[in-house]
């Protein structure tokens, strides 16, 4: 299961610096999607094998300089909620201020891992400074330089050791995960319910948990599947659940426990930013997606011309990926339900598509042909044969050319259309690489 590891402190300490130099200096694990992440709040980190999640709590808070106590209070409660190590920043160079006072006070409350980061200790000189980080009461402070990278290795051995043991929940693969994840009020418990009806909460017995266990087994109408039912979806209220970033943040788990993820978006209101940050976590992770636009029976013009606009919109939001279903339900009355687990199988299903190396370059050579990559400088890049790997959890096309490098996103896109257009890959993420041959 990922972990999380949460950066918190006051305004320009070097969260964000951190945050990027974390996530930035290992080769990225997953594709950027472009236009649609905000990079700055969530990224993946690899370090010694072990991958886990980093959050820039600050990222996500109103970005002033005279923030207020509250601000920092929210902040702190999401990290202590959610993550499972804290990097509280402060910055050697300015020494603390009343704001790293009342950080530090919350956090000596909390049980979780605590790292105090003693920031900008760009020279041997300034780890003198970091004494005074003492008296906050969080033990020793960690002297890193987020800019030139000092200490940041030694860190990331630290914080890795320190993860909980968590004992993995033992569930048959080969089952479609399934998770429900969207903004507060959108309908996600009302829709589990109406899945799972009155056995909601009761968890199944899950051999080797003690702990809740975060799947459900699902097995009737035919279906079989897990319902990753995570504390962000059960638990209300702890803190107030309209702060935009808090009901994304707690999605993480959700999403990246899961293959497919069915957003839950609410018709009376439409797509607000709040929808498309979970829609790109649930890409960043490569996801299965199936939209559900719940409360339908609220909406009055269900006219097919309403239908297309509301598709159209949604599709222009999530655009470039827009190969996903979307089903009109409503929690409440139960309509389409089971078309919403039908979807998510379906798309489950065209994860493991496989299509014969001999198919795909029967059909994708002449079309390339046609309408070959441009040419770069004079050159002209050659596609000479393709092939999707076995086994991959996306599934992932390599196109072997003689200069891969100059083949570009949109390119590449028109080759994803293309092989969208021939076989169904409804609702799956795909991988399309350019390899020297
Ligand atoms: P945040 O508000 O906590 O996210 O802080 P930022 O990451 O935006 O950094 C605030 C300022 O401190 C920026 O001008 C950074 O370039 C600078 N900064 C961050 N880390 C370091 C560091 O390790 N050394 C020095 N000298 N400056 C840093
Ligand atoms: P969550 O925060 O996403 O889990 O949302 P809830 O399932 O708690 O639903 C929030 C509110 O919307 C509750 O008052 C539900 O009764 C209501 N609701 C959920 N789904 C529907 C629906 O399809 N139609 C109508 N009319 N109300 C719904």
């Amino acid at each position: 299961m990922g972990n999380i590891v949460a950066i918190v402190g006051r305004p320009n300490v070097g969260k964000s610096t951190l945050f990027n130099r974390l996530t930035k200096s290992r080769k990225a694990i997953v594709n950027e999607v472009s236009g649609t992440t905000r990079d700055r709040q969530y990224g993946k980190v690899e370090w010694c094998g072990k991958e886990f999640s980093v959050i820039d709590t600050g990222g996500w808070v109103v970005n002033s300089e005279d923030i207020f106590e509250e601000e920092i209070n929210k902040q702190v409660a999401l990290a202590i909620d959610e993550a499972d190590v804290i990097l509280f920043v402060v910055d050697v160079m300015t020494g603390t201020t009343n704001l790293d006072d009342h950080v530090a006070e919350i956090l000596r409350k909390s049980k979780k891992p605590i790292f105090l980061i003693a920031n900008k200790t760009d020279t041997n000189e300034l780890q003198y400074n970091a004494a005074e980080f003492y008296r906050l009461g969080l033990g020793d402070p960690w002297c890193i330089s987020a800019i030139n990278g000092f200490g940041t290795g030694d860190l990331l051995d630290e914080v890795i050791a320190k993860f909980p043991e968590k004992e993995e929940e033992v569930i048959e693969e080969n089952i479609p995960r399934i998770a429900v994840v969207g903004r507060p009020n959108a309908g996600k418990s009302s829709i589990i319910n109406a899945f799972i009806g009155e056995e909601r909460y009761i968890v199944t017995d899950i051999a080797g948990t003690t702990r809740d266990s975060i799947f459900t087994r699902y097995n009737k109408y035919g279906f079989d599947f897990y319902l990753v039912d995570t504390a962000g979806i059960r638990k209300k209220g702890k803190v107030t659940e309209d702060i935009e970033y808090y009901s994304v943040i707690r999605s993480i788990r959700a999403i990246e426990s899961s293959d497919v993820c069915i957003l839950m978006i609410d018709a009376t209101r439409g797509i607000e930013s709040q929808d498309q940050n979970i829609f790109s976590l649930i890409q960043k992770n490569k996801k299965g997606l199936v939209v559900c636009v719940n409360k339908w029976d609220l909406v009055e013009d269900k006219s097919n011309k309403a239908i297309k606009t509301f598709e159209d919109a949604i599709r222009e939001r999530f655009a470039p990926f827009v190969d996903f279903p979307i089903v009109y339900t409503s929690a409440l009355t139960k309509q389409r339900i089971f078309k919403v687990l039908e979807m998510a199988s379906m798309v489950y299903k065209n994860r493991h598509n496989h299509i014969p190396t001999a198919k795909l370059n029967e059909e994708m050579l002449p079309l390339i042909e046609n309408f070959p990559p441009p040419a770069h400088k004079g050159k002209y890049v050659k596609i000479k044969y393709i092939t999707q790997i076995k086994g991959s959890y996306v599934p992932t096309f390599v196109f072997f050319c003689n200069l891969p490098q100059w083949v570009k996103e949109p390119y590449k896109r028109f080759l994803e259309n293309k092989i969208r257009e021939k076989w169904d890959f409804t609702g799956t993420p795909i991988n399309i690489f350019m390899r020297e041959k």
